[in-house]
């Protein structure tokens, strides 16, 4: 069975350091057959008061460079060319263009900021859980309609990473209505859904009732991403996931090339 990793960073991040080949190497090493490097593109950060200090990724150097090592890696991994594309409705037009002019094989759309606000911040939860939560979904469920084409909703329930609450984990049955019209659009756009590896409290997000109401609704397109920032975290829990994946009902896993979901089957 192809182990392939939809989602990672590299040095092209403004919050990596790793060069693109040691995730590659380190990928291959693990017995990767694919890896998505899926640098960010933070427009949100860009038309966001306060998060100038973020530092925009060079699209024409990450293209660039990553085409070269695709080439180079022929025969030895298969590279995903990508972007994870920080959602944000008034940056739409500005994903369009990316998603317009160049050539990618993935392309990751994933909610960071809630409105103007940063997940990763205490004051973000200065509403409550359940509207600070609820706040989150409500854009992600946005965010799966935005009007560039994209191919994966990455790492629902990021909102619980910086939680401060003792039980963090988003979980299904706290917001059944919200979380079943994402999953439907998901599954109606024929986009694939994100098992990230990094969860929160659970080996892997969404937790474990949201991809089971996936697969129940007819959710099949499913992806793994490690979200590794550096080569320790490629990979992360892999194997839960698969196993997981597996026992809800779920019959392939995905990787993307050309923007085509190319099923491996789960044994
Ligand atoms: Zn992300
Ligand atoms: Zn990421």
């Amino acid at each position: 069975m192809l182990i392939a990793d939809c989602h990672s960073h590299c040095e092209h991040s403004h919050d990596s350091k790793t060069p693109a080949r040691v995730m590659l190497d380190c990928a291959i090493a693990k017995g990767a057959g694919y890896l998505a490097i899926t640098d960010h593109c933070d427009k949100d950060c860009q038309l966001i008061e306060g998060f100038e200090w973020v530092r925009q990724i060079d699209l024409d150097a990450h293209f660039s460079s990553l085409e070269k090592l695709k080439d180079e890696y022929k025969g030895k991994i298969e590279v995903g060319v990508g972007l994870e594309m920080g959602y944000y409705a008034p940056a739409d037009g500005l994903y369009k263009d990316i998603t317009l002019r160049y050539n990618t094989d993935v392309l990751i759309n994933s909610v960071h900021l809630v409105g103007s606000k940063d997940c990763y911040e205490r004051s973000y939860f200065d509403s409550g859980r359940y509207e600070a939560y609820g706040d989150y979904l409500r854009t992600v469920a946005d965010s799966v309609q935005a009007p560039y084409d994209y191919d994966i909703i990455g790492h629902i329930g990021y909102v619980a990473r910086k939680s401060p609450y003792e039980d963090r984990a988003l979980k299904y049955t706290e917001y059944p209505d919200i979380i079943d019209g994402i999953l439907k659009a998901i599954i109606d756009k024929g986009k694939s859904l994100e098992v990230n590896g990094r969860g929160t409290d659970t080996p892997f997000i969404p937790e474990h009732g949201i991809v089971r109401r996936y697969r129940e609704l007819g959710g099949e397109l499913i992806t793994f991403g490690s979200d590794a920032h550096n080569p320790d975290w490629l990979l992360v829990n892999y194997a839960q996931v698969v196993e997981a994946l597996k026992a809800m009902g779920f019959k392939y896993i995905f990787r993307y090339l050309n923007h085509r979901p190319i099923g491996e089957r789960l044994v």
